[in-house]
């Protein structure tokens, strides 16, 4: 079981600038004060009663350590050391200050199947480790895709955000309706029981997003999301899809298939041909192909909006409700955005909690 130090994290760690914010608080870049190393420090807010519905239960907190010390892997983020003092848990990480992959890609000119091939790869190699170990995420999605650093040209993929993740044990049957629409698998929304093929879903919908700038089940609202994924409502538009090869949407097709016994391990989609092609044919058609770049610039832009308009909304939210609580305090505030004004909502399920940071 990890230590949860409890002393003061400022005494080792020199606070600097927010790199993120997630449900239940932000996370900073920090300095390590006897070596100057930088790392990301991610505090979660603690819930300080049974009843209250604001913070992040310890337990969970514990199982995000427990399964960040069991992930070790050159596509995970490292978990370093974990500080808890009475109202919160700081979680220190390796800096991953590459940025979003999404984020990335949007930036070039255009991209080539196989160059994208390479970032999947990556992509699998540590999903493939984790579920390897019985783990599955249950939260990918592009924003809990980065890269290592910005100055290599070929930037490492490192997962990040285990706070959804999950570690079963033999036998067990584990539900959970939690997720961002956009990415969750029938199986979710139907509460059955899961297991690290919900992952692969995900991974099916992330793809088809690179390669065509659309996303396969979205709709106006989360509910028509949620509709479209049940009834399997997706179809590979031919005019977005023009530069896909065929290897990429059969791909596609074997991950976005509603039975979870019978979509594709990350193990197998290591040995697909789109990925691993053994034919000088199956090589040509990769190079020939690429994403279409011009959809999916829109598609990030639109999903970089829709995060920045979230958290607005939900800041705007926050400061009503210190006014109206007669607060002037500014710094718990802060820290408060985004956790808090998803948990001052009313509605129940962790679905729709989620929807507030989800991009659909
Ligand atoms: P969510 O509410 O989306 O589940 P969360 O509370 O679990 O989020 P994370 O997703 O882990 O928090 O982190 C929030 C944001 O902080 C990320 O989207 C990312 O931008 C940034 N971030 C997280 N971990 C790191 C890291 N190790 N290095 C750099 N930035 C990070």
């Amino acid at each position: 079981m990890a230590v949860f130090k409890p002393e003061n994290v400022e005494d080792f760690y020199e606070i600097g600038e927010v790199l993120g914010s997630g449900h239940f608080g932000q996370v900073r870049q920090v300095s390590e004060r006897t070596s100057g190393t930088c790392w990301a420090a991610k505090f979660l807010k603690i819930r300080k009663t049974a009843g209250s519905r604001l913070g992040v239960e310890r337990s969970s907190v514990e199982k995000e350590v427990q399964i960040l010390h069991t992930v070790q892997h050159a596509n995970i983020v490292t978990l370093k050391d974990v500080f808890e003092s009475r109202a919160e848990v700081v979680l220190i990480l390796e800096l991953v200050s590459g940025g979003e992959l999404f984020d990335f890609i949007a930036e070039k000119e255009n991209l080539l199947e196989s160059e994208a091939i390479e970032f999947m790869e990556q992509i699998l190699e540590g999903l493939g480790f984790m579920h390897s170990k019985n783990i599955a995420h249950f939260d990918l999605k592009p924003e809990n895709i980065m890269l290592s650093d910005k100055v290599s040209p070929h930037p490492n993929i490192k997962l990040i955000d285990f706070g959804l993740a999950h570690h079963f044990h033999q036998g067990e049957e584990y539900r959970s309706t939690s997720g961002t629409p956009q990415y969750i698998a029938p199986e979710v929304i139907n509460c059955d029981p899961l297991s690290t093929a919900a992952d692969m879903w995900s991974i099916g919908v992330i793809t088809y997003i690179l390669l065509s700038g659309l996303s396969p089940f979205q709709d106006d609202t989360n509910e028509g999301t949620l509709r479209n994924i049940i009834a399997m409502n997706y179809e590979f538009d031919e005019q977005c899809f023009s530069m896909t090869s065929s290897m990429a949407k059969d791909f596609i097709q074997k991950l976005l298939v509603k039975d979870p016994n019978e979509r594709m391990t990350a193990e197998e989609c290591l040995l697909h041909p789109w990925i691993k092609p053994i034919t000088r044919k199956q090589v040509a058609k990769r190079n020939r192909s690429s994403i279409n770049m011009k959809n999916f610039k829109k598609f990030n832009a639109r999903r970089k909006w829709k995060m920045s308009y979230n958290m607005v909304w939900m800041c705007n939210r926050l400061v009503q409700l210190q006014l109206l609580k007669g607060s002037s305090d500014p710094d718990p505030l802060q820290r408060q955005c985004e956790s808090d004004a998803e948990d001052t909502e009313s509605k129940p399920a962790s679905l729709l909690r989620r929807r507030l940071s989800s991009s659909s």
